[in-house]
């Protein structure tokens, strides 16, 4: 049985305190505690940025990737051996600017892993400038008069990728949180949450005070996350009510139940059996 202790790593956090990225890392946690999955059995990737340092604080296998490309070495880990719960962490900047172009592609295929989204709508390692969700009129190391353009709307464009699970967390509340990962961990496909990850130090905007005012639950208020249209109204709403929650499910073969060696054995498995990699590793020292 997994515990808490065995996920704990001797690594120190260096996070600012009260960075939203310590709720993430405790949801993260506890679901993969309540889905008692073997630390073996899970493998997450991240990116660059101030969330990339997750990879560290929890003790499965971890994978620290470059600036925006989380879902292709995510997509490559779980096609290699599909036995893995393949969990890609990403910031704002690193999915929805550098990574963007994987993003719909990744939702389109429908293939089996797990994406959260730490959105701070900030750079925060880079000490403060604008990213794709950022808001209009924010002033920020990059833009001093404030930001001329709109923000991304993630939770939209997954939406309409024909994404199979779009979600939204905040990470101020990560006992709900905890539940959205274990609803994607278990979904059968592309899962996707964009949390709201508030950074104390960079963003004066969308503090933990302004997200705890303005957020509310759409699992509260009756939604039926089976309907993508009305997801998709939902996904608009922003001003002083924001959503969280899963705006829409479905099942639907995923990239692998397309593929020929998707129903077989891993494909890790079978080179692992069937080939000897001892003069490759040789070759490499
Ligand atoms: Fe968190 Fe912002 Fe500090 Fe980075 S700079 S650790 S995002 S509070």
């Amino acid at each position: 049985m997994t515990t808490l202790k065995d996920l704990k790593t001797p690594i120190n956090i260096v996070w600012c305190p009260g960075c939203g990225n310590f709720g993430i890392l405790s949801a993260f946690k506890n679901a993969l505690v309540e889905l008692d999955l073997e630390r073996e059995q899970v493998a997450m990737v991240t990116g660059i940025g101030c969330h990339g340092k997750i990879v560290d604080y929890a003790n499965v296998n971890g994978f620290h990737g470059i600036h925006g490309r989380v879902i292709p070495l995510a997509t490559g880990i779980k096609l290699a051996n599909k036995n893995l719960t393949v969990i890609g962490f990403a910031g704002d900047a690193d999915c929805y600017d550098e990574g963007w172009g994987h993003f719909s592609h990744a939702i389109r295929r429908n293939i089996d892993i797990t994406l959260i989204v730490h959105d701070n709508m900030i750079l925060g390692l880079t000490t403060g400038q604008t990213t794709a969700t950022s808001q209009k009129g924010f002033k920020t190391k990059s833009t001093p008069f404030g930001s001329i353009t709109p923000p991304l709307n993630p939770i939209a464009h997954a939406l309409v990728s024909n994404g199979t699970f779009v979600a939204r967390g905040f990470a101020g509340d990560p006992k709900h949180l905890q539940n959205l990962i274990v609803q994607a961990i278990k979904h059968r496909g592309f899962s996707y949450i964009d949390v709201f990850q508030p950074c104390v130090t960079f963003n004066y905007l969308n503090t933990h005070e302004w997200f705890r005012k303005s957020v509310y639950k759409l699992e509260e208020e009756g939604h039926d996350y089976t309907d993508r249209q009305k997801a998709l109204e939902k996904s608009f709403e922003w001003d002083n009510r924001i959503p969280l929650g899963v705006f829409y499910k479905e099942e639907r073969l995923t990239y692998s139940n397309n593929l020929p060696h998707g129903k077989g054995m891993p494909l890790a498995k079978i080179l692992e059996e069937n080939i000897d990699i001892t003069p490759l590793l040789e070759s490499m020292r």
